[in-house]
């Protein structure tokens, strides 16, 4: 059993990449083709945005907003410690400095009473501003915008949504990727929307954020590439990637269709057995993944063991919280103890539009077993 099956997928849309993957072997035009903008054109008209940016991957989507904002050392960005390295990454990479937020332990998201709470911790400090937050749509359901936008306004601090996961899924029936002043989001395999290497867009309504992005993911260019008017990143999708991309976003609607079934008969068969994801009222999750919670470290080993006798792959998302990386040993963090006791309790399982009945019944009977 395959925990993303890209082989089941790729039966779909076969015959469309080899089409559009010949016409680029004519035309040539690897990077910077006529595939990426038409691909551009069609996420904006998806998600309901102004401008979309294509770029070489998701950690890029969210390092170039960055670089945009022109952040320094002594600005704070507020991110969650429970999530993928990248979502921290990028502020450093950008040249700021990270303070990580707990997560509401039902949504796994930012917790946006303890954003405040490191935020006014910082302004006590005053070692550093607060400048932003990188908000996560974590597992393919959006962050609490609503709450998160209130706490942005009162503390002047722009906000970078991370729709890594969350390509698809929507709240008060606007879509993923449309929140925040920016969002960045990554076209990973693995992703909801994958390409079939590495890849990620950048989203915005914003007209001077949107020309600068452009300028930095090509050398920090202005007029033209020879034309340089900043320090700036070589971050470009590439022309074979946006033909897969188009033709999976031409089956994408669908295939969420069949990934909330997933969920739902997951839901319906494990509620009595386990703490099962809950996605609020007003919001849908893309699902990219399907994560549980076991009841403590050791009933996780054991469903790690069991799944694996029956070759069911599990995956830990995420067993080590950021802040607790060797990489940021040197940020001092406050409070994460939502993110610390989850952090040893999930596990995700196979998550796919393409998952069998029979499939997810040995999984579910094989998970109930472990209790
Ligand atoms: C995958 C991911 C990224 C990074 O995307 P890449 O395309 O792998 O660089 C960033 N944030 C989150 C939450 C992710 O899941």
């Amino acid at each position: 059993m395959q925990f993303i099956d890209l082989h089941r997928q790729y039966d779909q849309i076969a015959g469309g990449v080899q089409k559009r993957w010949n016409k680029i072997l004519e035309h040539k035009a690897f990077i910077g083709g006529p595939e990426v903008k038409e691909l551009e054109e069609k996420l904006a008209e998806y998600v309901g945005v102004k401008y979309v940016i294509g770029c070489a991957s998701g950690t890029d989507a969210l390092t170039i907003p960055l670089m945009a904002y022109e952040i320094n050392k002594s600005d704070a960005v507020f991110v969650p410690s429970f999530t993928f390295f990248a979502s921290a990454e990028s502020i450093r990479l950008a040249g700021g400095t990270p303070v990580f937020v707990d997560i509401d332990p039902e949504t796994f998201n930012m917790d946006s009473v303890d954003l405040e709470k490191k935020i006014e911790h910082v302004i006590k400090e005053g070692n550093l501003n607060p400048k932003g937050i990188v908000a996560v749509d974590l597992f393919g359901m959006p962050a609490n915008f609503n709450g998160i936008r209130k706490i942005a306004k009162k503390y002047g601090l722009f906000i970078l949504e991370d729709a890594a996961q969350g390509f698809g899924g929507t709240y008060d029936g606007r879509k993923a990727c449309s929140f925040g002043d920016i969002a960045g989001t990554s076209f990973f395999p693995a992703k909801p929307l994958g390409c079939y290497g590495d890849g990620g867009a950048i989203f915005t309504n914003d007209d001077d954020l949107a020309e600068k992005i452009r300028s930095i993911h090509i050398h920090g260019q202005g007029k033209d590439k020879y034309n340089n008017i900043r320090i700036g990143l070589n971050s470009r999708l590439d022309s074979i990637q946006a033909a897969v991309l188009l033709e999976k976003l031409s089956i994408f609607d669908e295939e969420l269709v069949k990934r909330n079934e997933v969920a739902s008969q997951y839901s319906r068969r494990l509620a009595d057995y386990f703490e099962i994801p809950r996605v609020l009222n007003g919001y849908t999750s893309s699902w990219a993944q399907y994560t549980l919670k076991a009841e403590n470290s050791e009933h996780r080993d054991r469903v790690i063991r069991e799944m694996s006798k029956k070759s069911i792959p599990v995956m830990i998302y995420y067993p080590i919280p950021i802040h607790k990386s060797e990489a940021f040993s040197d940020i001092e963090s406050w409070e994460l103890s939502n993110t610390e006791e989850i952090s040893n309790k999930v596990f995700s399982i196979p998550m796919h539009p393409y998952l069998s009945d029979e499939e997810i019944g040995l999984i579910c009977d094989t998970l109930i077993s472990t209790k």
